[in-house]
Order: structure tokens, then C-alpha cells, then sequence
């Protein structure tokens, strides 16, 4: 088998890889542990399960995620208050802050995971996509994958 057609190396596009969360160095593990939405509250795996990447990548690194989140935020924002100036035409501010608010509040989930994503992805130097990383070094436990032999 060629490593053009081994499907272990086959490489991850970033746009999926992004929208999945996945780990920005092998794209195969995951970051978060739980869903975007949901009762409870959003959890970080601390390392990759695949290239053991530590996700915190130094003290206090997750403080730089708020600034992407503001970032977030104020495109959201402007966005739904140019859309609903374009939609309903109308100059009660109370409208707009009612939009606004529903807005902010609806998206904190997808900000909050999307801006640590775009920060490991994008915002990190030397935290580069390694595709050699993802493949299969050695079977993990319970990927189904104990039978395949080296080659
Ligand atoms: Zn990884």
C-alpha cells in the first residue's frame, strides 16, 4: 500500500477540521469534549488523544480567546444590526438592543468554542497542521484498528 492511497494520510481540510474542532496540529483528535450547545457546560480535552498536543499552550494562554470572542461579537453584531435595518426599516432602538441582546446571548456557546479554536488554528505561531501526525503510529486502544499490520 502507497501512502497516496492509505486513508490514515489522507490530509484534513482546515474549513472541516475547523468546523469539527479538531486538533490543529494532526486534525484527528478532538478539543472539546462535549457539544457546542447543550445543558451542560462546554469541556476541554487538556491534550490531543492523538498527537498528545497540549491545548493550553502556555499560562494564561485562553485570556488571548476573549479578544477573538469580542472580535466575534462585534461582527455578529454589526451584521444582525445592518440586517435588521435592511429587513424592518425601523429606527426604535429598543428593536435593535432586543436583536442585539437575543444575539449575544444565542452565540456565547459557538463564540466561546469557535474563538479558542481560531485562536490555536490561526492566532498561534509555530502551531502549525503536521499531516504526518495523524497518521496510525501504533493501534490506540478501541479505534478498531488492533488487526491492521504495519507495513
Ligand atoms: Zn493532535
Amino acid at each position: 500500500m502507497t501512502p497516496a492511497n492509505n486513508k490514515s494520510a489522507k490530509k484534513v481540510p482546515v474549513l472541516e477540521a475547523f468546523i469539527k474542532a479538531k486538533c490543529p496540529r494532526c486534525r484527528r483528535g478532538d478539543i472539546y469534549s462535549t457539544p457546542t450547545y447543550g445543558f451542560s457546560a462546554q469541556r476541554m480535552h487538556e491534550r490531543c488523544s492523538h498527537c498528545n498536543l497540549h491545548y493550553e499552550r502556555e499560562p494564561g494562554y485562553w485570556y488571548v480567546a476573549m479578544f477573538v470572542s469580542y472580535t466575534f461579537n462585534v461582527a455578529e453584531m454589526v451584521t444582525f444590526a445592518v440586517g435588521t435595518h435592511i429587513l424592518t426599516g425601523s429606527n426604535s432602538p429598543w428593536l435593535y438592543v432586543g436583536v442585539l441582546m437575543a444575539v449575544v446571548f444565542l452565540l456565547s456557546p459557538f463564540n466561546y468554542r469557535y474563538s479558542r479554536v481560531a485562536l490555536l488554528y490561526w492566532l498561534t505561531p509555530g502551531l502549525n497542521y503536521e499531516p504526518w501526525r495523524a497518521e496510525d503510529k501504533a493501534p490506540l486502544p478501541g479505534d478498531g484498528k488492533a488487526g491492521e499490520k504495519p507495513d
